[in-house]
């Protein structure tokens, strides 16, 4: 996406008017720390790029830098640039000249000699890293300036990739200032890249959930994108190799398409929720897999804006698709929203920036940068949410949306263990809808539902809110009711008994549940499944008595 932009700005640049007087040297005093070059350096494009030293040097076409800066975009033209430093001073200076953007085929300099030849150096992100004087992701060229006289210095810059010159001068310890800063935050943003794959690694390993793993793809692919855009990947992990280091940039693009596709997928179930939306975004992917298997043949600048076009595509399809799961309720798409939201905010934040309608600071330079760190930790809380989605729904009855028979055998074996341990008592209710066989067969299976909907939800707001309404099984639910003898309980149940009955008739006639009660302070219950068979037992009875009533179990 930030090719995009670059693509963006390349369209608001626009050729320079008639040439104007040239720049005055760059003025070096004691007092120069840093000075941003844009404006005092002179351009020249040569077509063809086939222009030598000589011939370059001697051309009488050198140009001001246009207004929008020296960034000219995608280009096949090789670009000399012209440099002039004036020492003030009465003593020898060194400086550095910093190229900002590292991601330049070849840069070339040439720094004149004391005894009148030019010395060349070579490097570009399409040579080997140790081309470098300095290790480091940008291009970094130390210049030495005799007292009192004054350089000038010729640059070359050739690539498939945009054209940005972004050059510095500096003043070295304000240079190593900015580096260390630099790489402070740098460590801090890819450290979090990190913790959050080691971290999601062990989520899944311990819950088994695919989407952590795509996730783990999804997050090594995009952090490894934005450093080979920042020029350490190059540095740190494939010096010596710049044929693919220039691939790597649509290769991972591409992988984080597909991978970010998949989590999406993957996450908000879209093949059971939203399955026009999957069958679409798998065809995205399989674009996304066409561009990954073609940016190892096609260059850069022919490639970049299919895949931003792609990107965009991409990236308005896992919004749709998550704002579709948030609207019918799937609880974890909102944290999968909010994280998209920040990165889609970064963006927006850095456009603002790139258009001058933000000024430049640390975050909104960064803008994009903080966004993905913030998407990335987010879609991580996204994902613990969705496990705490899975483990409501393991326990959890998809009709009535009362606790399922699971939940129950758990529950109750914990409950009781807690009622003998605080000497307390606990009782249970089970209750069963009278004749519903007979119902269903009169009225249908969806009115049926629809009354065990309407007798879970009476249940539910019948009893107080440390009570456990577990749907046991068909018509059939248990309540555990902690600190509730059996005579209590008997109360409580016969007000639910009276509750049920007195509610709207169904179809023509009411329903009814009969309910069998147990309690610990029973002489006959033992254990959680004593509890459980002696209020079944009793509720046997209440159906044998004539339905629709309550009955304590016998003690
Ligand atoms: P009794 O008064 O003796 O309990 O009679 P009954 O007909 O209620 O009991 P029985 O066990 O013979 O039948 C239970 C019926 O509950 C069978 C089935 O049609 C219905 N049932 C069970 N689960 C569901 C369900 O999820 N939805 C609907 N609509 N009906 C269900
Ligand atoms: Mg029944
Ligand atoms: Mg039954």
């Amino acid at each position: 996406m930030l090719s995009l932009l670059r693509a963006a700005a390349l369209c608001l640049w626009l050729p320079a008017a008639a040439a104007s007087v040239p720049p005055a040297p760059v003025e070096v005093d004691d007092g120069l720390k840093s000075i941003d070059l844009a404006s005092r350096l002179e351009v020249l494009e040569d077509p063809s790029g086939k222009l030598d030293f000589d011939a370059a040097t001697a051309s009488p076409d050198f140009q001001p830098v246009p207004e929008k800066g020296p960034n000219f975009g995608f280009s096949h033209s090789a670009w000399w640039v012209r440099l002039t430093l004036a020492n003030r001073e009465a003593h020898d200076r060194e400086l550095v000249l910093r190229q900002g953007y590292p991601l330049i085929d070849y840069v070339d300099l040439w720094s004149p000699q004391q005894d009148g030849s030019w010395k060349h150096t070579a490097t570009g992100d399409l040579r080997n890293f140790d081309t470098r004087e300095f290790s480091h992701r940008d291009f970094l060229f130390s210049l030495q300036l005799p007292a009192s006289e004054q350089r000038t210095y010729y640059l070359r810059f050739a690539s498939s990739g945009p054209i940005d010159i972004a050059l510095t001068l500096y003043e070295p310890t304000t240079l190593l200032g900015s580096i260390s800063e630099e790489q402070l935050a740098y460590g801090a943003y890819f450290g979090g890249f990190l913790v959050l794959v080691l971290y999601n690694f062990f989520m899944f390993l311990v819950v088994r959930d695919r989407a952590f793993f795509y996730y783990l793809l999804y997050a090594i692919s995009y952090g490894l994108y934005f450093s080979v855009f920042n020029g350490l990947s190059f540095q740190f992990l494939w010096p010596q190799q710049p044929v693919w280091g220039n691939m790597s940039l649509l290769v991972l693009l591409s992988l984080s398409l597909i991978f970010g596709m998949q989590f999406t997928r993957k996450f908000l179930d879209t093949r059971l929720n939203s399955s026009r939306q999957d069958r679409f975004a798998v065809i995205l992917q399989a674009l996304a897999v066409v561009a990954l298997l073609l940016s190892f043949f096609l260059p850069y600048s022919i490639l970049i804006l299919p895949l931003a076009l792609l990107t965009v595509v991409v990236t308005a399809t896992i919004m749709s698709m998550g704002i579709t799961c948030l609207i019918r309720g799937y609880r974890p798409a909102r944290y999968f929203m909010i994280a998209w939201g920040l990165l889609l905010l970064g963006v927006l934040v850095y456009m603002l920036k790139t258009f001058g309608v933000l000024p430049h600071s640390m975050l909104t330079q960064n803008g994009f940068q903080v966004g993905s760190l913030s998407e990335m930790v987010l879609l991580s809380l996204a994902l613990a949410s969705r496990v705490n989605e899975m483990q409501r729904q393991s326990r959890t009855d998809a009709l009535t949306k009362l606790f399922n028979r699971r939940f129950f055998d758990e529950r109750v074996a914990f409950e009781f263990e807690r009622a003998q341990r605080v000497h307390s008592p606990l009782a249970l209710l089970v209750a069963d809808i009278d004749h519903f066989k007979e119902f269903n067969d009169r009225h249908g299976h969806a009115r049926g539902d629809e009354v065990l909907k309407a007798v879970a939800k009476q249940l539910l707001d019948g009893v107080r809110s440390q009570d456990v309404v577990c749907r046991y099984g068909g018509e059939e639910f248990a309540l555990i009711l902690p600190g509730t003898s059996e005579g209590q309980a008997m109360h409580i149940a016969e007000q639910l008994r009276e509750g049920v009955q007195a509610s709207r008739p169904q179809g023509d006639r009411r329903i009814t549940i009969s309910v069998g009660v147990a309690g610990t302070d029973n002489a006959g219950v033992a254990n959680a499944s004593d509890l459980f068979h002696a209020a079944d037992k009793a509720l046997y009875q209440a159906k044998a008595q004539g339905r629709n009533c309550v009955i304590r179990a016998a003690g």
